[in-house]
């Protein structure tokens, strides 16, 4: 069975949508992983993700969304990003799309932290709408294994964990002898309960936050296994549940 809706025609998408109403959607990012990892990083790892837990649990995955909120990098080359109205906007509206073919769950995989503030308030309001929208991110799927494999400074943006991940996934598009290792700045203005609004650029030269040198395409290969198998319970356990009982209704 087909499970990428790029590759399937209208036949093929009619038949699917009129007798499943799941479907998995990728999205990430295009922005800097400092020198040695692709602009790509987070919507390929979305994606390849999305893809074969599509796979192991036969339901259709949609095309990756590559653009993400992500300004807080835009002083490094190449970084694409739109605002968080635009990007929740567009999503909301490819899943309502989604809802005139009968699909009631969708289960967004992201690979962007920056997008969840946008993709939780999306999923708030398609509820009311009666569309169920859960949102999966890989690095908090794993909280008792990442602890394990990674230290709290290789745990950070562009670090040894999501580089490891790369590795085991798309090893080609790492460039090994640019891994470096980059004490995070410390601003001035930042003390204990303050947020600032600061840029990647405030507080790496590099774009990578911590220790990314001890990135291992092992370590990244016993992550991915990890997340998909999670992420395959999910798919199956919305699978199993009928949309209604997953809406808001008065109460009883
Ligand atoms: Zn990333």
């Amino acid at each position: 069975m087909k499970v990428l809706l790029s590759e399937m025609s209208w036949v093929e998408a009619k038949e699917y949508f009129s007798k499943n109403d799941t479907v998995i959607l990728p999205i990430g990012s295009t922005e800097q992983h400092g020198p040695a990892s692709p602009l790509g990083t987070d919507f390929l790892i979305a994606k390849a993700i999305a893809e074969e837990t599509a796979k192991r649990s036969s339901v259709a995955c949609l095309p990756v969304i590559p653009f993400g909120v992500s300004s807080h990098h835009k002083q490094f080359w190449g970084t694409i990003f739109v605002s968080p109205k635009i990007f929740k906007r567009y999503v909301k509206e490819a899943c309502l799309a989604l809802n005139y073919f009968g699909v009631r769950k969708i289960v967004v995989v992201n690979g962007h932290g920056g997008n969840l503030n946008a993709l939780a308030l999306m999923a708030r309001e398609l509820r009311e709408k009666g569309v169920f929208v859960s949102v999966f991110q890989w690095w908090p799927a794993s909280t008792k294994l990442l602890p394990r494999l990674f230290e709290p400074d290789e745990r950070r943006h562009a670090g040894a964990e999501e580089t490891s991940v790369n590795l085991a996934l798309h090893s080609h598009l790492v460039n090994l002898n640019k891994l470096l290792d980059e004490e995070p700045r410390k601003h001035k203005a930042q003390m204990e309960g303050i947020t600032l609004p600061l840029d990647t650029v405030d507080e790496t030269s590099s774009g990578v936050f911590g220790k990314q040198t001890t990135a291992s395409a092992k370590k990244g290969k016993k992550v991915v296994e990890t997340v998909i198998n999670e992420l395959v319970k999910h798919v199956e356990m919305l699978k199993a549940t009928k949309a209604e009982s997953l809406l808001q209704k008065p109460k009883t």
